[in-house]
């Protein structure tokens, strides 16, 4: 690089391509169901976690930041990809991790990837925000948990500049609700108007439901009743039906997140929901490294 050059600050687009995807349950439902592969993006920094990130580290790089603080639970997807990122990128990342001290597939990864962890009870864990300041973390740019507020849902709503007017409904599953939300706001922004439905995948998650209607886009349905059981609980039916979807569609899905949502979706194609003829979209956010959880007993 020449001297005085400027450092060409940009970040990676995705590679998530919207492919057709043929499920007996949907196919006879007379459904043209496609999927954003966001989970193709990139092994760890998948799906939304990927957008979600491009704006908190866009902001970093102007900032000239050289650290990346960001908090998340012991299975979080969000501190993998920060880590993954952060590696890509140039930073030094540290992960402020809820509850006791552990070991997992997960947090392995995200250390090797050079992020350093410190894990602080769930009573200060909830109170985060004022144990971390940003005058004690200089050169250091503090990304809430989940890559939450105003620059992720940014990022995450940009998902529909790449999904064409033909659809009928795009969907997504549920957590902190900011992807949904970019979504809905982007809607506006954009001035679509096809249905845009969020699966919930935590229990009791009406509360989300003000945040949503005040996006202002008309058209969305939240679904609350898909989160089989609470979060991160699994079922018998849960593991069978990835067994069964993707064995017989090579797409592998979360069991934590996108396999609640593909799963209730089906329940709705079976009960009617869906006109028949109807084109879907379905955002595949990745979070494959959640399955890693299943394979310690
Ligand atoms: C984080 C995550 C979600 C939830 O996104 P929110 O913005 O928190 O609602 C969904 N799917 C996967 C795979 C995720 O990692």
């Amino acid at each position: 690089m020449q001297s005085g050059m400027k450092k060409e600050i940009s970040y990676p687009e995705p590679y998530a391509p919207l492919e057709k995807v043929n499920f007996p349950i949907w196919d006879e439902a007379g459904l043209e169901v496609y999927f954003k592969r966001e989970d193709l993006s990139h092994p760890f920094i998948s799906g939304n976690k990927w957008r979600k990130l491009k704006y908190h580290l866009l902001d970093a790089l102007e900032k000239k930041h050289t650290h990346l603080l960001t908090f998340g639970g012991a299975y979080s997807n969000h501190i993998l990809a920060t880590a993954a990122a952060g590696a890509k990128l140039g930073f030094k990342t540290k992960g402020i991790i809820r509850g006791e001290l552990v070991s997992n597939p997960v947090l392995n990864l995200a250390q090797l990837f050079g992020m350093e962890l410190e894990f602080i009870s769930r009573e200060n864990y909830r109170n985060k925000e004022s144990f971390y300041l940003v005058e004690n973390y200089p050169n250091t740019s503090i990304i809430p948990e989940g890559g939450a507020g105003e620059l992720g849902e940014k990022g995450a709503g940009e998902v529909l500049n790449e999904i064409d007017d033909s659809f009928d409904f795009i969907m997504c599953s549920v957590g902190t609700g900011s992807t949904f939300s970019g979504l809905l706001k982007q809607a506006v922004a954009l001035n679509k108007q096809y249905e845009l439905q969020g699966f919930a995948i935590i229990k009791n998650g009406e509360y989300l439901g003000d945040s949503f209607e005040k996006c202002g886009y008309q058209n969305y349905r939240y679904i609350t009743e898909s989160h089989g059981g609470g979060y991160a609980k699994t079922s018998d039916e849960l593991l069978r039906f990835i067994q069964e979807f993707s064995s017989k569609t090579g797409i592998l899905c979360d069991q934590v997140y996108e396999a609640k949502m593909i799963h209730h979706f089906s329940k709705l194609v079976q009960s009617g929901y869906y006109p028949k003829g109807s084109k879907i979209a379905i955002l595949h956010n990745g979070g494959l490294s959640g399955m890693l959880s299943l394979l310690v007993k």
